[in-house]
Protein backbone atom coordinates (compact mmCIF):
# COMPACT_ATOMS: atom_id res chain seq x y z
CA UNK A 1 0.00 0.00 0.00
CA UNK A 2 1.22 3.40 -0.79
CA UNK A 3 2.18 5.67 2.27
CA UNK A 4 3.79 8.86 2.67
CA UNK A 5 4.92 11.63 5.43
CA UNK A 6 2.58 14.03 3.99
CA UNK A 7 -0.74 13.74 1.61
CA UNK A 8 -1.90 16.64 -0.02
CA UNK A 9 -5.90 16.51 -0.44
CA UNK A 10 -6.53 18.69 -3.88
CA UNK A 11 -3.88 19.17 -6.91
CA UNK A 12 -5.01 23.24 -7.66
CA UNK A 13 -2.70 25.80 -6.67
CA UNK A 14 -2.16 25.62 -3.27
CA UNK A 15 -1.81 21.80 -3.45
CA UNK A 16 0.67 21.68 -6.09
CA UNK A 17 2.39 24.08 -4.73
CA UNK A 18 3.01 22.53 -1.63
CA UNK A 19 3.78 19.15 -3.39
CA UNK A 20 6.23 21.27 -5.21
CA UNK A 21 7.93 23.09 -1.93
CA UNK A 22 7.72 19.60 -0.38
CA UNK A 23 9.11 17.70 -2.90
CA UNK A 24 12.54 20.10 -3.19
CA UNK A 25 12.74 19.97 0.63
CA UNK A 26 13.14 16.37 0.16
CA UNK A 27 9.57 15.45 2.16
CA UNK A 28 7.96 11.92 0.96
CA UNK A 29 4.64 13.40 -0.82
CA UNK A 30 1.48 12.35 -2.14
CA UNK A 31 -0.84 14.75 -3.76
CA UNK A 32 -4.62 13.48 -4.67
CA UNK A 33 -7.12 14.77 -7.05
CA UNK A 34 -10.87 13.86 -7.43
CA UNK A 35 -10.74 14.76 -10.69
CA UNK A 36 -9.08 13.59 -13.76
CA UNK A 37 -6.33 16.50 -15.02
CA UNK A 38 -6.36 18.28 -17.00
CA UNK A 39 -9.75 19.62 -16.03
CA UNK A 40 -11.79 22.76 -16.20
CA UNK A 41 -12.19 24.99 -12.99
CA UNK A 42 -13.95 27.88 -13.56
CA UNK A 43 -12.13 31.17 -12.83
CA UNK A 44 -11.21 34.79 -14.40
CA UNK A 45 -7.89 32.96 -15.52
CA UNK A 46 -5.98 36.05 -14.32
CA UNK A 47 -2.38 35.47 -12.99
CA UNK A 48 -1.46 38.53 -11.27
CA UNK A 49 2.18 40.11 -10.47
CA UNK A 50 2.37 37.79 -7.33
CA UNK A 51 1.25 34.57 -8.64
CA UNK A 52 4.05 35.29 -11.75
CA UNK A 53 6.16 36.21 -8.69
CA UNK A 54 5.67 32.39 -6.92
CA UNK A 55 5.59 31.03 -10.93
CA UNK A 56 9.53 32.48 -11.23
CA UNK A 57 10.63 30.66 -7.64
CA UNK A 58 8.69 26.97 -8.84
CA UNK A 59 10.62 27.64 -12.53
CA UNK A 60 8.11 28.28 -14.55
CA UNK A 61 8.71 31.67 -15.49
CA UNK A 62 9.97 30.87 -19.19
CA UNK A 63 7.17 28.21 -19.24
CA UNK A 64 4.54 31.41 -18.61
CA UNK A 65 6.31 33.77 -21.18
CA UNK A 66 6.83 31.56 -23.73
CA UNK A 67 3.64 29.87 -23.75
CA UNK A 68 1.66 32.15 -25.70
CA UNK A 69 -0.82 33.23 -23.28
CA UNK A 70 -1.79 36.30 -23.45
CA UNK A 71 -0.19 39.21 -21.32
CA UNK A 72 -1.47 42.61 -20.10
CA UNK A 73 0.46 45.30 -18.95
CA UNK A 74 -2.07 47.59 -18.02
CA UNK A 75 -5.16 47.74 -16.07
CA UNK A 76 -8.29 50.26 -16.68
CA UNK A 77 -10.80 50.91 -14.18
CA UNK A 78 -13.86 52.13 -15.22
CA UNK A 79 -16.14 54.01 -12.48
CA UNK A 80 -20.11 54.09 -12.43
CA UNK A 81 -21.09 56.54 -14.97
CA UNK A 82 -18.83 54.89 -17.10
CA UNK A 83 -15.25 56.88 -16.83
CA UNK A 84 -12.12 55.24 -16.69
CA UNK A 85 -8.45 55.53 -16.34
CA UNK A 86 -5.76 53.56 -17.49
CA UNK A 87 -2.65 52.82 -15.66
CA UNK A 88 0.21 50.88 -16.08
CA UNK A 89 1.13 47.94 -12.88
CA UNK A 90 3.87 50.38 -11.38
CA UNK A 91 7.15 48.60 -11.82
CA UNK A 92 8.85 50.42 -8.42
CA UNK A 93 6.08 47.63 -6.57
CA UNK A 94 7.08 44.50 -8.54
CA UNK A 95 9.39 43.19 -10.83
CA UNK A 96 6.69 41.36 -12.51
CA UNK A 97 4.13 44.35 -13.47
CA UNK A 98 2.13 42.22 -15.98
CA UNK A 99 -1.16 39.82 -16.15
CA UNK A 100 -1.01 36.65 -18.23
CA UNK A 101 -4.57 35.05 -18.78
CA UNK A 102 -4.06 31.43 -19.22
CA UNK A 103 -6.41 28.43 -18.91
CA UNK A 104 -6.69 26.33 -15.57
CA UNK A 105 -6.87 23.30 -17.36
CA UNK A 106 -3.29 24.18 -18.75
CA UNK A 107 -1.74 25.63 -16.15
CA UNK A 108 -3.23 23.51 -13.62
CA UNK A 109 -1.20 20.79 -14.96
CA UNK A 110 1.30 22.19 -15.83
CA UNK A 111 1.86 22.62 -11.86
CA UNK A 112 0.91 19.14 -11.35
CA UNK A 113 3.43 17.62 -13.63
CA UNK A 114 6.04 20.31 -12.07
CA UNK A 115 4.96 18.90 -8.46
CA UNK A 116 5.74 15.47 -10.01
CA UNK A 117 9.35 16.24 -11.59
CA UNK A 118 10.25 17.46 -8.26
CA UNK A 119 9.30 14.15 -6.32
CA UNK A 120 5.78 14.21 -5.85
CA UNK A 121 3.73 10.73 -6.03
CA UNK A 122 0.48 11.96 -7.36
CA UNK A 123 -2.98 10.34 -7.92
CA UNK A 124 -5.65 11.78 -10.21
CA UNK A 125 -9.19 10.33 -10.34
CA UNK A 126 -8.53 9.47 -6.42
CA UNK A 127 -10.78 11.22 -3.97
CA UNK A 128 -10.57 11.81 -0.02
CA UNK A 129 -13.34 11.01 1.77
CA UNK A 130 -12.43 10.40 5.80
CA UNK A 131 -9.13 11.19 7.83
CA UNK A 132 -7.61 8.07 9.44
CA UNK A 133 -6.89 8.11 13.26
CA UNK A 134 -6.50 6.09 16.04
CA UNK A 135 -6.58 6.72 19.80
CA UNK A 136 -7.11 11.09 18.43
CA UNK A 137 -3.68 10.77 16.53
CA UNK A 138 -4.24 11.33 13.12
CA UNK A 139 -2.85 7.69 10.74
CA UNK A 140 -3.89 8.50 6.89
CA UNK A 141 -6.27 9.54 4.67
CA UNK A 142 -9.38 7.01 3.51
CA UNK A 143 -9.59 8.00 -0.63
CA UNK A 144 -11.91 6.44 -3.15
CA UNK A 145 -9.24 5.55 -5.77
CA UNK A 146 -11.87 4.67 -9.06
CA UNK A 147 -14.18 2.66 -7.12
CA UNK A 148 -11.52 1.34 -4.65
CA UNK A 149 -11.17 2.25 -1.09
CA UNK A 150 -7.90 2.54 0.10
CA UNK A 151 -6.05 4.11 3.08
CA UNK A 152 -2.73 5.89 2.55
CA UNK A 153 -0.78 6.17 5.65
CA UNK A 154 0.66 9.73 6.37
CA UNK A 155 1.63 11.71 9.30
CA UNK A 156 0.67 15.09 8.19
CA UNK A 157 -2.48 15.67 5.96
CA UNK A 158 -3.03 19.13 3.83
CA UNK A 159 -6.75 20.07 2.91
CA UNK A 160 -6.11 21.99 -0.31
CA UNK A 161 -9.19 21.65 -1.50
CA UNK A 162 -10.55 24.69 -2.64
CA UNK A 163 -14.27 26.61 -1.48
CA UNK A 164 -16.16 23.82 -2.61
CA UNK A 165 -14.05 20.76 -1.58
CA UNK A 166 -16.25 18.84 1.66
CA UNK A 167 -13.23 16.83 2.68
CA UNK A 168 -11.86 20.07 4.92
CA UNK A 169 -15.32 19.16 7.29
CA UNK A 170 -13.68 16.19 8.63
CA UNK A 171 -11.40 17.78 10.62
CA UNK A 172 -13.68 19.56 12.28
CA UNK A 173 -12.72 23.06 11.53
CA UNK A 174 -15.58 25.10 10.85
CA UNK A 175 -14.94 27.85 7.79
CA UNK A 176 -16.44 30.39 6.75
CA UNK A 177 -19.36 30.20 4.47
CA UNK A 178 -18.03 31.87 0.90
CA UNK A 179 -18.36 35.68 0.47
CA UNK A 180 -18.92 36.28 -2.87
CA UNK A 181 -19.93 33.91 -6.03
CA UNK A 182 -18.80 35.00 -9.24
CA UNK A 183 -19.79 33.73 -13.09
CA UNK A 184 -18.14 33.58 -16.27
CA UNK A 185 -18.14 33.12 -20.01
CA UNK A 186 -15.70 33.17 -22.90
CA UNK A 187 -17.02 35.60 -25.44
CA UNK A 188 -15.55 36.02 -29.33
CA UNK A 189 -15.55 38.55 -31.49
CA UNK A 190 -15.21 41.22 -29.01
CA UNK A 191 -13.84 44.88 -30.29
CA UNK A 192 -11.27 46.99 -28.75
CA UNK A 193 -9.00 44.25 -26.49
CA UNK A 194 -5.49 45.40 -26.08
CA UNK A 195 -3.00 45.25 -23.29
CA UNK A 196 -5.19 45.86 -20.52
CA UNK A 197 -7.40 44.17 -18.15
CA UNK A 198 -10.87 45.84 -17.58
CA UNK A 199 -12.31 45.89 -14.25
CA UNK A 200 -15.89 47.64 -14.16
CA UNK A 201 -17.35 48.53 -11.01
CA UNK A 202 -20.85 49.31 -11.11
CA UNK A 203 -24.03 50.13 -9.07
CA UNK A 204 -25.68 47.44 -10.00
CA UNK A 205 -22.55 44.54 -8.52
CA UNK A 206 -22.40 46.23 -5.30
CA UNK A 207 -19.13 45.11 -3.24
CA UNK A 208 -17.91 42.91 -6.69
CA UNK A 209 -17.31 44.07 -10.26
CA UNK A 210 -17.63 42.69 -13.82
CA UNK A 211 -14.20 42.06 -16.15
CA UNK A 212 -13.51 41.37 -19.43
CA UNK A 213 -9.91 39.51 -19.37
CA UNK A 214 -8.53 39.38 -23.05
CA UNK A 215 -7.18 35.87 -23.70
CA UNK A 216 -6.45 36.82 -27.96
CA UNK A 217 -6.88 40.37 -29.86
CA UNK A 218 -10.77 39.35 -29.83
CA UNK A 219 -11.62 36.83 -27.36
CA UNK A 220 -12.00 37.55 -23.55
CA UNK A 221 -12.87 35.50 -20.19
CA UNK A 222 -15.94 38.05 -19.03
CA UNK A 223 -17.43 37.82 -15.81
CA UNK A 224 -19.25 39.41 -12.92
CA UNK A 225 -18.62 38.61 -9.30
CA UNK A 226 -20.14 39.91 -6.25
CA UNK A 227 -21.28 39.57 -2.34
CA UNK A 228 -23.75 36.72 -1.50
CA UNK A 229 -25.21 39.45 1.13
CA UNK A 230 -25.70 42.18 -1.72
CA UNK A 231 -27.30 39.30 -3.91
CA UNK A 232 -30.38 38.81 -1.30
CA UNK A 233 -30.52 42.24 0.12
CA UNK A 234 -31.11 43.41 -3.44
CA UNK A 235 -32.53 39.74 -4.73
CA UNK A 236 -29.78 40.44 -7.79
CA UNK A 237 -29.79 37.00 -10.07
CA UNK A 238 -26.24 36.74 -10.78
CA UNK A 239 -26.83 35.36 -14.05
CA UNK A 240 -28.78 38.17 -15.19
CA UNK A 241 -26.52 40.47 -14.43
CA UNK A 242 -24.12 39.19 -16.70
CA UNK A 243 -26.40 39.30 -19.58
CA UNK A 244 -26.96 43.05 -18.91
CA UNK A 245 -23.40 43.89 -18.32
CA UNK A 246 -22.80 41.81 -22.01
CA UNK A 247 -25.93 43.59 -23.69
CA UNK A 248 -26.64 46.79 -22.08
CA UNK A 249 -23.50 48.22 -20.36
CA UNK A 250 -21.53 50.96 -21.60
CA UNK A 251 -17.80 49.46 -22.03
CA UNK A 252 -16.65 51.86 -23.74
CA UNK A 253 -13.57 52.04 -25.64
CA UNK A 254 -14.34 47.73 -25.85
CA UNK A 255 -17.31 46.98 -27.72
CA UNK A 256 -19.47 43.93 -26.78
CA UNK A 257 -22.18 44.47 -29.03
CA UNK A 258 -21.28 42.06 -31.84
CA UNK A 259 -20.02 39.26 -28.90
CA UNK A 260 -20.69 35.92 -28.82
CA UNK A 261 -20.43 33.64 -25.97
CA UNK A 262 -18.62 30.67 -26.75
CA UNK A 263 -19.07 28.68 -24.06
CA UNK A 264 -22.15 28.12 -21.47
CA UNK A 265 -22.65 30.19 -18.38
CA UNK A 266 -20.81 28.74 -15.53
CA UNK A 267 -19.99 30.18 -11.49
CA UNK A 268 -18.60 29.07 -8.55
CA UNK A 269 -17.94 30.59 -5.06
CA UNK A 270 -15.68 32.35 -3.19
CA UNK A 271 -14.33 31.83 0.26
CA UNK A 272 -12.78 35.08 1.01
CA UNK A 273 -11.08 36.78 4.07
CA UNK A 274 -8.17 35.23 5.97
CA UNK A 275 -8.01 35.05 9.51
CA UNK A 276 -11.96 33.99 10.54
CA UNK A 277 -11.63 30.02 11.03
CA UNK A 278 -8.55 27.94 12.18
CA UNK A 279 -5.86 26.60 9.36
CA UNK A 280 -4.11 24.11 11.33
CA UNK A 281 -5.19 21.33 14.24
CA UNK A 282 -2.96 18.07 15.06
CA UNK A 283 -1.28 16.83 12.34
CA UNK A 284 -3.25 19.14 9.48
CA UNK A 285 -3.24 22.48 8.01
CA UNK A 286 -5.72 24.08 5.19
CA UNK A 287 -4.41 25.93 1.66
CA UNK A 288 -5.52 28.75 -0.26
CA UNK A 289 -9.32 28.67 -0.65
CA UNK A 290 -9.85 25.95 1.87
CA UNK A 291 -7.66 28.58 3.91
CA UNK A 292 -9.94 31.36 3.02
CA UNK A 293 -7.06 33.15 1.50
CA UNK A 294 -9.01 34.94 -1.46
CA UNK A 295 -8.50 38.13 -1.82
CA UNK A 296 -11.59 40.32 -0.48
CA UNK A 297 -11.36 43.45 -2.72
CA UNK A 298 -9.79 41.79 -6.17
CA UNK A 299 -11.25 37.90 -5.44
CA UNK A 300 -7.53 37.02 -6.84
CA UNK A 301 -6.54 33.65 -5.15
CA UNK A 302 -3.77 32.17 -7.27
CA UNK A 303 -1.50 34.02 -5.79
CA UNK A 304 -2.12 33.57 -2.68
CA UNK A 305 -2.74 29.45 -2.84
CA UNK A 306 0.90 29.59 -4.33
CA UNK A 307 2.14 31.30 -1.18
CA UNK A 308 0.51 29.33 1.35
CA UNK A 309 1.53 26.10 -0.25
CA UNK A 310 5.22 27.64 -0.04
CA UNK A 311 4.67 28.65 4.10
CA UNK A 312 2.77 25.49 4.45
CA UNK A 313 5.87 23.35 2.86
CA UNK A 314 8.21 24.70 5.15
CA UNK A 315 6.51 24.56 8.32
CA UNK A 316 5.49 21.17 7.27
CA UNK A 317 9.14 20.72 7.03
CA UNK A 318 10.24 21.99 10.15
CA UNK A 319 7.55 19.89 11.94
CA UNK A 320 8.63 16.65 10.48
CA UNK A 321 12.26 16.99 11.27
CA UNK A 322 11.71 17.80 14.83
CA UNK A 323 9.41 14.60 14.66
CA UNK A 324 6.07 16.29 16.14
CA UNK A 325 3.36 17.30 13.88
CA UNK A 326 1.13 18.60 16.54
CA UNK A 327 -0.67 22.23 16.03
CA UNK A 328 1.61 23.64 18.48
CA UNK A 329 4.56 22.45 16.25
CA UNK A 330 2.84 23.79 13.09
CA UNK A 331 1.88 26.52 14.42
CA UNK A 332 4.78 28.77 12.46
CA UNK A 333 2.01 28.12 9.59
CA UNK A 334 -0.35 30.14 10.88
CA UNK A 335 1.65 32.64 12.16
CA UNK A 336 3.46 33.38 8.49
CA UNK A 337 -0.07 33.19 7.37
CA UNK A 338 -1.11 36.15 9.88
CA UNK A 339 2.13 38.06 9.07
CA UNK A 340 0.90 38.34 5.69
CA UNK A 341 -2.41 38.46 5.12
CA UNK A 342 -4.45 39.09 8.67
CA UNK A 343 -4.16 42.76 8.71
CA UNK A 344 -3.78 42.91 4.67
CA UNK A 345 -7.78 41.07 4.15
CA UNK A 346 -9.56 43.36 6.70
CA UNK A 347 -8.17 46.86 4.81
CA UNK A 348 -8.82 45.33 1.79
CA UNK A 349 -12.95 44.14 3.21
CA UNK A 350 -13.20 48.24 4.57
CA UNK A 351 -11.89 48.86 0.52
CA UNK A 352 -14.55 46.97 -0.71
CA UNK A 353 -17.18 48.95 1.45
CA UNK A 354 -15.50 51.75 0.19
CA UNK A 355 -15.62 51.22 -3.61
CA UNK A 356 -19.27 50.23 -3.07
CA UNK A 357 -19.95 53.87 -2.75
CA UNK A 358 -20.19 55.30 -6.54
CA UNK A 359 -19.69 58.70 -5.86
CA UNK A 360 -16.36 58.29 -3.82
CA UNK A 361 -15.51 55.77 -6.78
CA UNK A 362 -16.20 58.37 -9.25
CA UNK A 363 -13.86 60.75 -7.58
CA UNK A 364 -11.07 58.18 -7.76
CA UNK A 365 -11.16 57.41 -11.09
CA UNK A 366 -11.48 61.34 -11.92
CA UNK A 367 -7.91 61.86 -9.31
CA UNK A 368 -6.35 58.70 -11.36
CA UNK A 369 -6.95 60.50 -15.20
CA UNK A 370 -5.97 63.82 -13.31
CA UNK A 371 -3.06 61.92 -11.56
CA UNK A 372 -0.80 59.03 -12.74
CA UNK A 373 0.95 58.49 -9.46
CA UNK A 374 -2.71 58.52 -7.90
CA UNK A 375 -3.47 56.30 -10.51
CA UNK A 376 -0.61 53.69 -10.33
CA UNK A 377 -0.93 53.51 -6.59
CA UNK A 378 -4.64 52.64 -6.99
CA UNK A 379 -3.58 49.94 -9.49
CA UNK A 380 -0.65 48.48 -6.97
CA UNK A 381 -3.35 48.11 -3.93
CA UNK A 382 -5.90 46.18 -6.35
CA UNK A 383 -3.13 44.16 -7.50
CA UNK A 384 -2.03 43.50 -4.18
CA UNK A 385 1.80 44.32 -4.88
CA UNK A 386 1.42 46.91 -2.66
CA UNK A 387 0.20 47.06 1.17
CA UNK A 388 -3.67 48.35 1.18
CA UNK A 389 -2.78 50.85 3.89
CA UNK A 390 -1.10 52.90 1.00
CA UNK A 391 -4.24 53.96 -0.18
CA UNK A 392 -4.23 56.39 2.50
CA UNK A 393 -0.88 57.59 3.16
CA UNK A 394 -0.34 61.38 2.88
CA UNK A 395 0.27 62.05 -1.43
CA UNK A 396 -2.74 59.62 -1.72
CA UNK A 397 -5.49 61.52 0.50
CA UNK A 398 -3.89 64.70 -0.52
CA UNK A 399 -4.61 63.87 -3.97
CA UNK A 400 -8.13 62.67 -3.32
CA UNK A 401 -9.28 65.44 -1.30
CA UNK A 402 -7.40 68.16 -3.26
CA UNK A 403 -9.23 70.33 -5.76
C1 LIG B 1 -15.48 32.85 -11.22
C2 LIG B 1 -14.14 32.95 -10.51
C3 LIG B 1 -13.14 33.73 -11.05
C4 LIG B 1 -11.87 33.78 -10.45
N1 LIG B 1 -10.88 34.49 -11.07
C5 LIG B 1 -9.64 34.52 -10.55
C6 LIG B 1 -8.58 35.17 -11.24
O1 LIG B 1 -8.74 35.70 -12.35
N2 LIG B 1 -7.35 35.18 -10.66
C7 LIG B 1 -7.12 34.59 -9.45
O2 LIG B 1 -5.98 34.66 -8.95
N3 LIG B 1 -8.11 33.93 -8.78
C8 LIG B 1 -9.35 33.87 -9.30
N4 LIG B 1 -10.34 33.16 -8.66
C9 LIG B 1 -10.02 32.44 -7.42
C10 LIG B 1 -9.22 31.16 -7.73
O3 LIG B 1 -9.93 30.38 -8.68
C11 LIG B 1 -8.97 30.33 -6.46
O4 LIG B 1 -8.55 31.19 -5.44
C12 LIG B 1 -7.92 29.23 -6.67
O5 LIG B 1 -8.35 28.29 -7.61
C13 LIG B 1 -7.64 28.54 -5.32
O6 LIG B 1 -6.79 27.44 -5.51
P1 LIG B 1 -6.86 26.18 -4.51
O7 LIG B 1 -5.74 25.29 -4.90
O8 LIG B 1 -6.96 26.62 -3.09
O9 LIG B 1 -8.27 25.49 -4.84
P2 LIG B 1 -8.84 24.91 -6.21
O10 LIG B 1 -8.19 25.53 -7.37
O11 LIG B 1 -10.33 25.00 -6.09
O12 LIG B 1 -8.42 23.38 -6.20
C14 LIG B 1 -9.01 22.46 -5.30
C15 LIG B 1 -8.83 21.05 -5.85
O13 LIG B 1 -9.23 20.13 -4.85
C16 LIG B 1 -9.85 19.02 -5.49
N5 LIG B 1 -10.68 18.34 -4.47
C17 LIG B 1 -11.75 18.82 -3.81
N6 LIG B 1 -12.20 17.90 -2.93
C18 LIG B 1 -11.39 16.82 -3.03
C19 LIG B 1 -11.35 15.54 -2.39
N7 LIG B 1 -12.25 15.20 -1.45
N8 LIG B 1 -10.37 14.69 -2.75
C20 LIG B 1 -9.46 15.00 -3.72
N9 LIG B 1 -9.47 16.19 -4.36
C21 LIG B 1 -10.41 17.08 -4.01
C22 LIG B 1 -10.66 19.66 -6.62
O14 LIG B 1 -10.94 18.73 -7.64
C23 LIG B 1 -9.69 20.77 -7.08
O15 LIG B 1 -8.88 20.34 -8.15
C24 LIG B 1 -11.63 33.09 -9.23
C25 LIG B 1 -12.64 32.31 -8.66
C26 LIG B 1 -13.88 32.23 -9.28
C27 LIG B 1 -14.96 31.38 -8.66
Amino acid sequence: MEKADVVIVGAGPSGSSIAYFLAELGVDVILIDKSNFPREKICGDGLGPRSIKMLNKIGLSDWLSSSGYYRCDRIRLFSNSGAYFESKIPSEDTPYPHFYITTRADFDQKLVETAAVAGARVFMGCKAIDLVASGGTLKGVRVDNGGIIKEIPCRVVICADGTHGTFTRRTGIKCIKPHALAVRVYCANIKGLDDCINIYLDKRIPEGYAWVFPVSKENANIGVGLSCHMMRRYDIEIKGLLDWFLTEKATYPLDLSSAIMITDVKGAYLRMGYGRHKVLVDGILLAGDAASLVNPLSGEGIAYALESGEIAAYAVKAALDKGDVSSKALASYKDELDRHFLMDHRVYEFLRWLACKPKWMDRAIRKGRENPNFAAKFVSVMMSTARPTSIFSPEMLRCYLGP
